[in-house]
């Protein structure tokens, strides 16, 4: 017994007897067993390869072999006699002995320790694996066990690599299986190796349906080219991809994205199998096909709208943003700029850098804020009909009539517009971003007849002015040399027929003035001799003057100022002011008051003159073209009042030529109340004197028969 357990020698020692009397017949068993003595015994294990012992009842080593000592590191001599315990790591020791006790009830040969793990242990104290096989034997009549023990490391090392590998595996096809695409492994000859649950829902078959079949015919694949193609590419780069057609286990077509790859054997390198992975794009496929589709019908249709723009002879173009941006445009647009305008480009960027200008149909440059344009996409205001004059690239200029119109508009956003300069990403335009349609009118051909139009009326008034004064001169004489009882005495009604025509000439001859200074005005060649003039004594006289004729009238001038002192054309004021009186006495046919009010505005430095009749008033809906040449109310021209429309039209201009402003306000059937500005004299400064009542005496009239 080794030094190494004395604690255990006496459970040993009652093993050895438990195992000196094995339940069986000992005879019987005996019977059955090899035969050896020591000799033979300890030759045969030196002559074996493998690491054979011998060991009695008592668990321990009657004989070893070289092989064996030297598994664990110790010589034969070292082991003999000593306890089998001593080759085994102190915690399988009590596991083992009642192995070994257990072996000597049935001692046949077998493996020792099935479903244990066992492991020996060297004599530098290191462990390894070992397989231990025992049989039982009599030597020398004794009964005996041999052991025949292998070292298993390297065993055992490959059975763990081979668990873990399955476990990849295991792992690996749950994974394969939870793909939604459909993964096959097919042979060279494109039998199905391996078909996973993807394939499966994809095609319709299962695994065991499909594994094994040829897959070109199971699912009735239709290559691009042919599959000799398909085979060539994959062995000349090891892969494929590309679309086949494909039909399922319901015979639905289907169009597949696949890709094939070549998996080569891992020793030899040559290609073992193909690795399938495929994917159903019917439904992507159909959806670009819609998309294209309505692609294609989108770009018909712009150029279609693009064509009609085109051949429209108006300039149009859309714009949008702050900058006004040019979204959409036209042919005649571009003629009408004399450059073409970039799409995406704002609009004063193009201006400017074509040298293009704005100007008003004065002649003034027009602010872009001014702009019809500006106005609809700042102010959201509907310009028509706004004259502008394009200054183009060449010089020349171009009259336009410019009608500007914001737009609410849901779907420009989506266009696909190439915006080159434009900062904004397509989808990014600004959904808040106001929109406007401009469109450009050239006026050119329109502003000529005009010209030539105006020129005929001007020249025709100037002409009429001669035989008319002359006619007034001879019916004034014919009234004047009658009365003073020269010649044959005239008739009543040859008297009353003189007179009619002395007021028909004075209508005439008023008629034509205003045509005169209409065509001036057109032509720009209206000029006005300015004085230094007193509003009040100028209005004073004018009143004073429609009062003589005004006899169903009461002119009543009111100022609290005693002079107003203005730079003006003192005709052309007193042609205003009449004009304006004319019409309160005209259009109140009723008769009544009129008052002329005088005051100023200090901080504007201005005269303010008003006209005030209770009269038949001007209707609301013809109010704001009031000011418009040969315009005349509704109510006017139905109450017979004769008139030609043109002197509002004359005293608007003739104001603002002053640089004054002229407006009213009049309600239908109430009457009406004009009001004149005209800047006073800059070195004037009104003394604020109050005067109440009126200013003038109230003159009663002599009698005017007709305005
Ligand atoms: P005319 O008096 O010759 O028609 P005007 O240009 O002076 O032309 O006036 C234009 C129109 O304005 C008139 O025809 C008339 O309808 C309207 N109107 C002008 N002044 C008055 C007024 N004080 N009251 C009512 N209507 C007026």
């Amino acid at each position: 017994m080794s030094n190494e357990q004395p604690d255990r020698s006496s459970d040993l020692k009652q093993e050895a007897q438990t195992a000196t009397t094995p339940r069986h017949s000992e005879s019987t068993r005996n019977a059955e067993l090899p035969v050896l003595t020591r000799v033979d015994g300890a030759r045969l294990l030196e002559f074996s390869p493998d690491a054979l012992l011998l060991i009695n009842t008592g668990g321990t080593i009657v004989l070893i072999n070289e092989q064996a000592a030297a598994l664990f590191g110790y010589t034969q001599a070292e082991l003999i006699d000593h306890p089998l315990e001593k080759l085994l790591p102190t915690r399988f020791h009590a596991a083992h002995v009642a192995h070994r006790l257990n072996y000597a009830t049935t001692p046949l040969p077998r493996p020792m320790g099935v479903g244990l793990d066992l492991m020996g242990r060297r004599k530098d104290g290191s462990e390894f694996p070992v397989d231990i096989s025992l049989r039982p034997i009599l030597l020398e009549q004794v009964y005996h066990v041999m052991g025949a023990i292998r070292d298993i490391t390297i065993q055992r090392f490959l059975e763990r690599e081979r668990a873990q590998q399955t476990e990849r595996i295991s792992q690996l096809t749950t994974l394969i299986d939870l793909a939604h695409d459909a993964i096959q492994v097919q042979d060279q000859l494109g039998r199905i190796l391996f078909w996973n649950r993807g394939a499966q829902e994809l095609y319709g078959w299962s695994a065991q349906e499909a594994l094994g079949r040829m897959a070109h015919v199971l699912l009735q694949t239709h290559f691009p080219e042919s599959s000799a193609a398909v085979n060539t590419e994959l062995e000349r780069v090891g892969r494929w991809e590309g679309e086949l057609i494909q039909t399922d286990r319901q015979g639905r077509t289907m169009i597949v994205e696949c890709r094939r790859v070549l998996i080569a054997d891992e020793h030899n390198h040559h290609p073992a199998a193909i690795f399938v992975i495929a994917r159903d794009i019917t439904e992507r496929r159909r959806q670009e096909q819609a998309r294209a589709t309505v692609h294609t019908e989108t770009l018909a249709q712009r150029a279609f709208l693009q064509e009609l723009l085109d051949a429209l002879p108006g300039g149009v173009s859309v714009v949008h943003g702050h900058e006004a941006r040019l979204l959409l445009t036209n042919r005649a647009a571009a003629s009408i700029w004399g450059a073409p305008w970039p799409v995406g480009q704002p609009m004063r960027t193009f201006l400017e850098e074509r040298h293009i200008r704005l100007v008003e149909a004065s002649g003034h440059a027009l602010r872009e804020n001014g702009w019809a344009t500006m106005r609809a996409l700042l102010d959201g205001e509907t310009v028509l009909q706004h004259q502008e004059v394009v200054r183009q690239p060449s010089g020349a200029s171009l009259p336009v009539l410019v009608n500007a119109v914001p737009l609410i508009s849901a779907h420009w956003q989506s266009l696909e517009v190439p915006d080159a300069q434009s900062h904004d990403l397509p989808g990014q335009k600004g959904i808040r971003e106001p929109l406007a349609l401009v469109i450009y009118q050239d006026v050119r051909l329109l502003k000529e007849a005009e010209y030539f139009k105006e020129e005929f009326i001007g020249i025709t008034a100037h002409e009429l002015r001669q035989p008319l004064a002359a006619l007034k001169g001879a019916v004034g004489t014919l009234l004047l040399q009658t009365a003073r009882g020269h010649g044959t005495p005239l008739a009543f009604w040859q008297q009353e027929m003189l007179q009619d025509l002395d007021l028909a000439t004075d209508r005439l001859t008023d008629l034509t003035d205003d045509l005169l200074d209409v065509s001036r005005l057109q032509a720009g060649r209206l000029s006005l001799q300015r004085t230094t003039t007193d509003l009040v004594s100028l209005t004073e006289r004018v009143v004073k003057r429609l009062q003589q004729t005004a006899n169903r009238h009461q002119l009543e001038c009111s100022t609290n100022q005693v002079r107003l002192e203005a730079q003006v054309d003192a005709r052309r004021i007193e042609q205003v002011l009449t004009n304006l009186l004319t019409n309160a006495v005209k259009y109140s046919p009723l008769g009544g008051l009129i008052r002329v009010t005088l005051s100023t505005h200090v901080a504007e430095h201005v005269a303010e003159i008003q006209v005030q009749d209770s009269g038949m008033g001007i209707p609301a809906h013809q109010q704001a073209r009031i000011f418009g040449r040969f315009m005349r109310a509704d109510n006017a021209q139905s109450s017979g009042i004769n008139g030609t429309g043109l002197g509002l039209y004359l005293c608007h201009a003739l104001i603002e030529q002053h640089g004054g402003q002229l407006w009213f306000e009049s309600t239908e059937g109430v009457g009406s109340t004009f009001f004149a500005t005209l800047p006073l004299s800059p070195d004037f400064s009104s003394n604020g004197e109050a005067q109440t009542g009126p200013l003038s005496e109230t003159v009663s009239a002599e009698s005017v028969s007709e305005w």
